[in-house]
């Protein structure tokens, strides 16, 4: 069995195929599991009813460091409100994607911080793990991460250098692979630290590069890695399904 521990499949706004027939495809695939990742408050709470009503869903509280506004009332009020309903809910398993992103101009660095320093206390308090989404900003996240006591958790799509992946395994990680490692030239995680996911519909893998990603598809990122890592799919698959589940507790 494979699962997908990160994925989008819940905005429908992505997609030409219904839910229904995406999760079939992946069933028919092995990907038996689904963690439907928020991208802010509204989209955490589609992604919530999405995992509802799916028994093979899970689902997770983010905000995208790309899409806050700078707005720390409506932040407050945003995060207050969400504690009193949705973070209650059944299939929460993670805050994220939450992090730092400095690959595009014209994100302002400060609200990024300030939205992640306020997504982590949640994560804290509530001792969830957390999906991080980091990109061209690791020696301001780094700073950032220690001054927090949160589970184990996952850099989602990691793509950074060597040496951020060395001082990732030694602080615990896990590392989120995907369709980046079937056509980019970027380090590898070891073997017992990854799980798989596609980010989908983002990020597609060979072969199917120039298409829609779908959850299905974690079962060619899983061929891939098992021909990176010289070993058999099926342990490829049990090792990284008891990695997401023992991280996730689904
Ligand atoms: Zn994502």
């Amino acid at each position: 069995m494979l699962v997908d521990s990160h994925c989008h499949i819940h905005n429908k706004g992505y997609f030409e195929l219904a839910p229904d027939e995406i999760l079939q495809h992946a069933h028919k695939n092995g990907v038996d599991k689904c963690i439907v990742i928020g991208t802010d408050p509204k989209d955490s709470e589609v992604a919530c009813k999405f995992a509802l009503q799916h028994k093979e869903v899970w689902w997770t509280y983010g905000y995208h460091p790309n899409d806050y506004d700078g707005n720390k009332a409506k932040l407050e009020s945003d995060l207050k409100k969400a504690k009193n309903n949705v973070l209650k809910s059944e299939k929460l398993v993670a805050i994220g994607e939450i992090g730092l992103d400095y690959h595009f101009d014209g994100y302002n660095r400060d609200w990024q911080a300030y939205l992640l320093e306020n997504m982590l206390q949640i994560a804290q308090d509530m001792q969830l793990p957390v999906s991080f989404h980091i990109r061209d900003a690791f020696d301001d996240f780094w700073p950032i991460f220690d001054n927090f006591h949160l589970p184990t958790s996952v850099l989602h799509s990691y793509s950074d250098s060597e040496e951020n992946l060395e001082k990732g395994i030694a602080k615990g990680f896990f590392f989120g692979v995907n369709g980046l490692s079937t056509f980019a030239q970027i380090p590898h995680p070891p073997l017992e630290r990854i799980i798989l996911e596609t980010d989908a519909p983002f990020l597609t893998p060979k072969p199917f590069r120039g298409t829609i990603n779908k959850p299905g598809y974690v079962k060619n990122i899983a061929d891939w890695a098992a021909e990176y890592y010289q070993v058999a799919f099926d342990q490829v698959a049990a090792i990284t399904t008891a990695n997401v589940e023992k991280l996730f507790k689904i």
